[in-house]
């Protein structure tokens, strides 16, 4: 399939993602208020920004298992999340207080709250203060702790001046997770220099000491030389494309590259095939066919009979592939077969080849006479090859017999993020590249041993490509009875970066579901799913690998384990030491100054950190399981910064599928991350790091 049908592809599903039904008031209404505009019809699916009420909210988001995108600090003072939502889901939260704010990507609201203030004296400490440049513009962003973390009033105000006495001030906003205190903090601000000196004041009286900002990430990759070759990308790229690319390069680099299968294949672009044999809006039973659609299910017919004759059983005939139900009579010859009836007796007169149950809504009613009906998979990517997939994974390096350190970079855990495996294999190519012309390549290709899956979830992305394009987890459905009704099939599958064994659901930790439709459903399970099984295989088999890089879309994050804590108390998985946290850091700045390098876009200070701290808790995520069971230094991105819009001198979100514009500057600056993450891991093995 032409790689150039995805541009439209995407633009189309940014379109789809509009979902505004009636325009209204709500483009110009203020940015606090609901947008009743914002509305989804049945069966619709939007990532919208949401105000919720309180931290609270945010922790019952999470906790709910709702499926969240990203948790912008974009307004001060305000507890904000983006958050994929169906029309029901969206009902329910405003229904619950939240505020839907926009549709995604479009700019970030400011709106302040009043300062109230106390008669208390408490102490502030800096714990952040970083500034640079980018663009022409230099920005300052700040943490501050205060010793009254008890007291939600209180205002810190953070003073700057500049080498030439200019100063200015601005408040920042109280920051709680899982309803504990942590810091206040702000966006970073636009300044008019370098700031020299910061200070903090509090409402309460509290003042901090004066610090000098420091240079944020302060660390610049070394020049490419004149000839460095790269980008590589130029579209969209589905699985398919993506097995493509993965053997042209094996065999442009034979001595470089080898292509290991992984051990898991998935269920593949399949599903069982369904229809509704009655209406589901009066009375209907789902039938469900055993196998998959593609092993000659899609096209078999059901039809429900009247027998016109008295007292006849229930019973049904399969034949010719149309399955016919001749309901019961009684003396009189009137239909009795209700609903339950017809879908008891189907699961058992057909265990091989149909499972059926009643619609919700629809038990006790009489069945109706209905049909023919079609049983059918509704997978519309009719060129996907509908068979297990076996996912792929580029090893790139001089020398492949394990003496050498290891780096894996995987991505695309999560189908919807199409911009993920344009970071990889854009990396992948760069090494392949270069190595023949430039000296510093070739001394990473040959010091370190490179590992690529640039696509763990190849199902979930064939239906984010083909069906539905929110789709964030694979395509494997554990759900039973009612919940199979094909009304849900969005919403099926498992989320693979919370299938993992270290600090799951099935531990106690925070932010994953055991609800099958839920966007962060945990599977059956630890390890339930296949892809999940390969990234760990591959791991495991290769315990030379040091360093991993789990690449997810978007928000611009740059982050590490912790990744999960326990409701109660928030109690994390184990805090690196005080020596790691400080590799952990300074690695960080320097893959953080590596990206900054292609188009300036800085990852925030305040994104920079444990996930637990800066994002959320992420239970049975696939760093936490690399860090802590196979000792690897986890590392995880969210690629796709906001962007800082100086006409509106606002931050602005970029979203899952941006226009590909975007995507591709995206894999540009966050392949130069990945290069400078080999840099690393050369420097460790060399002893230097
Ligand atoms: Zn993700």
């Amino acid at each position: 399939m032409s790689t150039r049908r995805w541009a439209a592809t995407v633009a189309a599903a940014v379109l789809t993602a509009g979902l505004i039904t009636h325009p209204g008031p709500s483009a110009a209404a203020p940015p606090d208020t609901d947008s009743p505009a914002i509305e989804l019809a049945a069966g619709q699916t939007a990532l919208i920004r949401f105000r919720l009420p309180d931290e609270a909210a945010f922790r019952d988001l999470v906790t709910s298992g709702a499926d969240i995108a990203a948790r912008p600090r974009t307004t001060p003072g305000q507890v904000m999340a983006d958050v994929v939502v169906s029309a029901d889901e969206l009902a329910a939260l405003r229904a619950r207080g939240a505020t839907a704010l926009r549709v995604i990507p479009s700019g970030a609201a400011t709106t302040r709250l009043a300062p109230q203030t106390r008669a208390a004296a408490d102490t502030l400490t800096f714990l952040q203060a970083y500034w640079w440049t980018t663009g022409g513009r230099t920005f300052l962003q700040t943490q501050v702790a205060t010793t009254a973390t008890d007291d939600p009033d209180v205002e810190i105000t953070v003073t700057w001046t500049t080498a030439d006495g200019t100063t200015g001030t601005y408040s920042l906003f109280r920051f709680e997770d899982s309803g504990e205190y942590q810091y206040h903090v702000a966006l970073p601000q636009p300044l008019p220099a370098q700031p020299v000196q910061v200070t903090a004041a509090s409402s309460l009286g509290g003042r901090s000491r004066a610090i000098t900002p420091q240079l944020w990430p302060g660390a610049t990759p070394p020049p490419l030389p004149s000839g460095y070759q790269k980008d590589f990308i130029d579209a969209y790229m589905s699985p398919t494309d993506i097995n493509a690319r993965i053997r042209r390069l094996a065999r442009q680099h034979p001595d470089l590259v080898d292509v290991i299968n992984l051990p898991n294949r998935t269920q593949g672009y399949r599903r069982t095939a369904t229809a509704y044999l009655g209406d589901p809006a009066a009375a209907a039973v789902v039938v469900e066919s055993v196998k998959f659609g593609d092993q000659g299910m899609n096209g078999v017919q059901v039809r429900s009979v009247d027998p016109g004759r008295p007292n006849r059983p229930l019973s049904a005939t399969y034949r010719d592939r149309v399955l016919t139900v001749s309901l019961a009579t009684d003396a009189a010859g009137k239909v009795i077969s209700t609903t339950d009836d017809v879908a008891a007796f189907l699961t058992a007169r057909y265990p091989q080849r149909f499972r059926a149950f009643v619609e919700d809504g629809s038990a006790g009613l009489p069945m109706p006479v209905a049909g023919p009906v079609t049983l059918d998979d509704g997978l519309d990517g009719t060129e996907v090859p509908k068979r297990p997939w076996t996912v792929q994974a580029l090893r790139i390096g001089k020398v492949r017999d394990g003496s050498k350190i290891g780096v894996l970079a995987y991505s695309q855990e999560h189908a919807r993020e199409w911009a993920t495996p344009l970071v990889t294999l854009e990396f992948a190519e760069r090494l392949l590249a270069n190595y023949a012309t430039d000296a510093a390549t070739r001394e990473l290709v040959d010091e370190v041993d490179v590992f690529v899956i640039p696509t763990v979830n190849p199902d979930g992305a064939n239906y984010s490509f083909h069906d539905f394009n929110f789709q964030r987890k694979n395509l494997v459905n554990h759900c039973t009875g009612a919940a199979r009704d094909p009304r849900y099939q969005d919403t099926w599958g498992v989320d693979v970066n919370r299938n993992y064994a270290v600090g799951s659901l099935f531990d106690g930790y925070v932010g994953a579901s055991t609800n099958c439709l839920s966007g962060v459903y945990a599977g059956t399970g630890e390890l339930s799913e296949a892809e999940s099984r390969n990234v760990v295989a591959l791991a495991e088999a290769h315990p030379n690998i040091k360093y991993s890089m789990n690449v997810h879309s978007y928000g611009g994050y740059f982050m590490w384990s912790p990744g999960a804590y326990k409701a109660e108390g928030r109690i994390t998985l184990p805090r690196p030491s005080i020596d790691e946290q400080k590799y952990f850091l300074d690695s960080a700045r320097r893959i953080v100054g590596a990206i900054a390098t292609e188009r300036g876009t800085v990852t925030w200070p305040s994104y920079t950190g444990p996930v637990a701290d800066v994002l959320y808790s992420a239970a049975g995520n696939s760093a936490d399981h690399l860090y802590y069971d196979l000792g690897i230094t986890a590392w995880n991105f969210e690629v796709g910064n906001d962007r800082w819009n100086e006409a509106t001198q606002e931050w602005e979100g970029v979203g899952f599928q941006p226009p590909f514009d975007e995507a591709h500057a995206e894999s540009q600056e966050y392949a130069s991350g990945l290069v400078e993450l080999l840099r690393v891991a050369r420097d460790r093995a060399a002893g230097q790091g």
